[in-house]
C-alpha cells in the first residue's frame, strides 16, 4: 500500500490521516524533509495558508516541497492546501508565496463574509453520486491553464459556476474539505492517482 504523507505543520491533519487509513493507504505525518522523502504522495490540509507557508519555511520544508512537486510527487491540497499548490494567488495581499506546481489562479476567502462557510451537494468528476462539500473560508479557482482538468463547480447560489475542484496530472485540489465527515470517496480519487503514478 502506498505511503501517503499529510503535511502536519498546521491545520486539520488527523482527519486526513484517518481517511487515508480507511482507504488502505499507509498515512504518515510530515514535518521534516526526511519524512517527505519517504512518501509516495502528499496531502496538504486545510488551515491557514499564510501560517502554513511561514511554518514550511521555518521547518526548511518549502524548497523540498517545491522540488518534490516539480519531480512529480502526487499531491492533493484541500482549501488552504489548494492555495499552497497554486501557482498564482489573487487576493490583494502582497507577495504570499506558495509551493506552486498547479497551473491555477486562486482567490483566497473568495466566497465573502456573508457566506464564509457553507455546505453544498456537488457533482465531482469521477464519482457517481454527489459529495456533501463543506466550505470554510474557502478559496475558489479564478482561472486555470489548458492542462488543468475541472472536476467540480459550485452548482447553486451567487457563486454558481465557480471552479472548486481541479486535477493536473498527479496534482489535485479542492476548495472544500473532503476530510470532514465519513465520505472518503474524494480521498479515494487521490489514492488512485498515487497508485497509478
Ligand atoms: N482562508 C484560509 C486561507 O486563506 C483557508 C481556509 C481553510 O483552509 N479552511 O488559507
Amino acid at each position: 500500500s502506498p505511503t501517503i504523507g499529510v503535511l502536519a505543520l498546521q491545520g486539520d491533519v488527523l482527519e486526513h490521516l484517518a481517511a487515508l487509513r480507511s482507504l488502505g493507504a499507509e498515512p504518515v505525518s510530515v514535518r521534516r524533509p526526511a519524512e517527505l522523502a519517504a512518501c509516495d504522495g502528499l496531502v496538504i490540509p486545510g488551515g491557514e495558508s499564510t501560517t502554513m507557508i511561514k511554518l514550511a519555511t521555518l521547518f526548511d520544508l518549502l524548497e523540498p516541497l517545491r522540488e518534490a512537486v516539480r519531480g512529480g510527487l502526487p499531491a492533493f491540497g484541500t482549501c488552504a492546501g489548494m492555495i499552497m499548490l497554486a501557482d498564482r494567488i489573487e487576493d490583494g495581499a502582497a507577495g504570499q508565496e506558495t509551493i506552486g506546481g498547479l497551473h491555477i489562479t486562486v482567490r483566497r476567502n473568495a466566497f465573502g463574509r456573508q457566506v464564509d462557510s457553507f455546505e453544498e451537494d456537488l457533482h465531482v468528476d469521477g464519482l457517481a453520486d454527489p459529495v456533501r462539500a463543506v466550505f470554510i473560508r474557502a478559496p475558489w479557482v479564478e482561472a486555470v491553464d489548458d492542462d488543468v482538468e475541472v472536476l467540480a463547480r459550485v452548482e447553486d447560489g451567487p457563486a454558481a459556476g465557480r471552479i472548486v475542484a481541479v486535477r493536473q496530472g498527479p496534482l489535485m485540489a479542492t476548495s472544500f474539505h473532503p476530510e470532514v465527515g465519513s465520505d472518503d470517496r474524494v480521498h479515494g480519487l487521490f489514492v488512485d492517482l498515487v497508485r497509478s503514478a
